[in-house]
């Protein structure tokens, strides 16, 4: 008799020097410009430790700035395409909150802190996660050109859509760090890494 041997498990994991990091940052991050700060040292660590592409996302408690998770793109590492920063940020808080609303009942109001705008992916990831708040450090195809990462079908109406589940949406913080990064990144010569090797 054939046995079969899909798989049925699935561990995504920051990697280690992020693990160490997270450990030493400051518990409460009251300043905005703080918490993206904090977003881009990991995105740029992340892609300088070739421990995956060069994003990361942070999730906070949006009036006390107290930490929840970080997350930094593992598409790679773990054979994942999924794996962006902003899933693995909103998945992680979620485990660690033990709950899939991080606006249910009772909780305080959660913000995500991403280097960029979501992806296509993302963007409904961020609708699903319950949080508040979305802060990002820029949008639009400056990325892209940069970069040359594709960021999907993003929903021409999206800043409504935001609005109209009651996210709120700060863009642009510290927008001239993050896009300097994203040079840094391709001067880097670093692999982007598309579906269908595109
Ligand atoms: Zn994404």
């Amino acid at each position: 008799m054939q046995t079969n041997t899909t798989v049925t498990q699935l561990t995504l994991q920051l990697p280690q020097w992020a693990i160490d990091k997270v450990q030493e940052l400051p518990p409460v991050m009251p300043d905005v410009e703080q918490r993206m700060e904090t977003v881009l040292f990991f995105a740029g660590a992340n892609f300088k430790n070739d421990t995956g592409g060069p994003f990361a996302a942070a999730v906070f408690e949006e009036a006390s700035g107290r930490l929840v998770s970080i997350g930094v793109n593992r598409v790679v590492p773990s054979n994942c395409s999924t794996a962006h920063a902003e899933i693995m940020a909103l998945s992680l808080a979620q485990a660690q909150l033990q709950t899939y609303d991080l606006g249910g009942p009772g909780m305080p109001s959660h913000q995500l802190v991403v280097n960029w705008c979501p992806c296509a992916m993302c963007f409904g990831a961020v609708l699903w996660s319950g949080i508040r708040s979305l802060v990002i450090a820029g949008a639009g195809s400056q990325l892209e050109a940069i970069t040359g990462f594709d960021e999907g079908p993003i929903h021409p109406q999206w800043r409504q859509e935001l609005e109209k589940r009651g996210i709120t949406l700060l863009e642009d913080v510290l927008h001239e760090q993050a896009v300097a990064q994203f040079e840094e990144f391709a001067a880097s010569g670093r692999p982007v890494y598309n579906a269908r090797l595109g």
